[in-house]
């Protein structure tokens, strides 16, 4: 079932893709909706991270780009034992690199992120801070769009939207936004989502997109979000 955007968003439609009623979307019902979904399921990395104590800017910093292209079973793991030994910029600025590759052991492209963990450790040493803006973020080397948004909504708490694949796949879906692309859906969202959901967005979507909105054959026959999703594309589902 295909519908227009507005149309989602503000009027009940008829039958969805496996013959359920519609009702108006409503991105507060939806948000209750997704938290109670995903309330018994393992949380993404870096809320997990932050849940378990290490909800300093800098950690989250690291522990996002550590988790780019890594699962979040392996991310958790690799930043605890990480932070073990080095928690501050000056502490893991001080690693040697070969030391920190074994440390990441594990995840995706270690060699690589080794050096733009180091190399973002002792800019962020040198500046006294990490930068708490978008455009500080980016400049810092290693570091892309949804890697600073993920350090500023959770390291900071200001509000900052990030579009993984997960994100991207389910609000698409949802009928909420239509976009070909994570940086598009990015925008549309800062355009129409409340921004007191900018930073739960992510949290709530990871697990969901995970276990329940997967990428084949969502599983839309027990899903709490029946009546609000549009079901936008999807043409096999469990
Ligand atoms: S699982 Fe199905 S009904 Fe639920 S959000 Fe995903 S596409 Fe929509």
């Amino acid at each position: 079932m295909i519908c227009c955007r507005a149309c989602c968003r503000s009027a009940a439609t008829a039958d969805g893709a496996d013959g359920v009623d519609k009702d108006p979307f409503d991105i507060d019902l939806v948000f209750r909706l997704l938290r109670q979904a995903v309330a018994g399921l393992p949380k993404a990395a870096m809320f997990a991270l932050r849940d378990a104590g290490y909800a300093s800017p800098f950690e989250q910093l690291v522990a996002a780009l550590i988790s780019a292209r890594t699962r979040d079973e392996t991310t958790t793991p690799v930043c605890e034992r990480l932070f073990a030994v080095a928690r501050t910029p000056a502490a893991m600025a001080a690693l040697d690199e070969t030391e920190l590759v074994r440390l990441l052991h594990g995840v995706t492209f270690p060699e690589p992120k080794a050096r733009d963990i180091l190399a973002l450790s002792r800019q962020i040493a040198a500046a006294g801070a990490v930068p708490a803006t978008m455009e500080g973020l980016q400049a810092l080397r290693g570091v892309g769009p949804k890697i600073a948004a993920l350090t500023l909504g959770v390291g900071f708490g200001v509000p900052a939207i990030s579009v993984d694949i997960h994100v991207h796949r389910i609000v698409n879906r949802w009928g909420y936004v239509a976009a070909a692309t994570p940086e598009r859906t990015m925008r549309a969202l800062g355009a129409v989502l409340p921004e007191r959901y900018w930073i739960e967005l992510n949290e709530r979507l990871v697990p969901f997109g995970k276990h329940i909105c997967t990428g084949e054959r969502p599983r839309c026959s027990t899903c709490l979000l029946i009546r609000q999703c549009r079901q936008v594309g999807v043409t096999a589902s469990r």
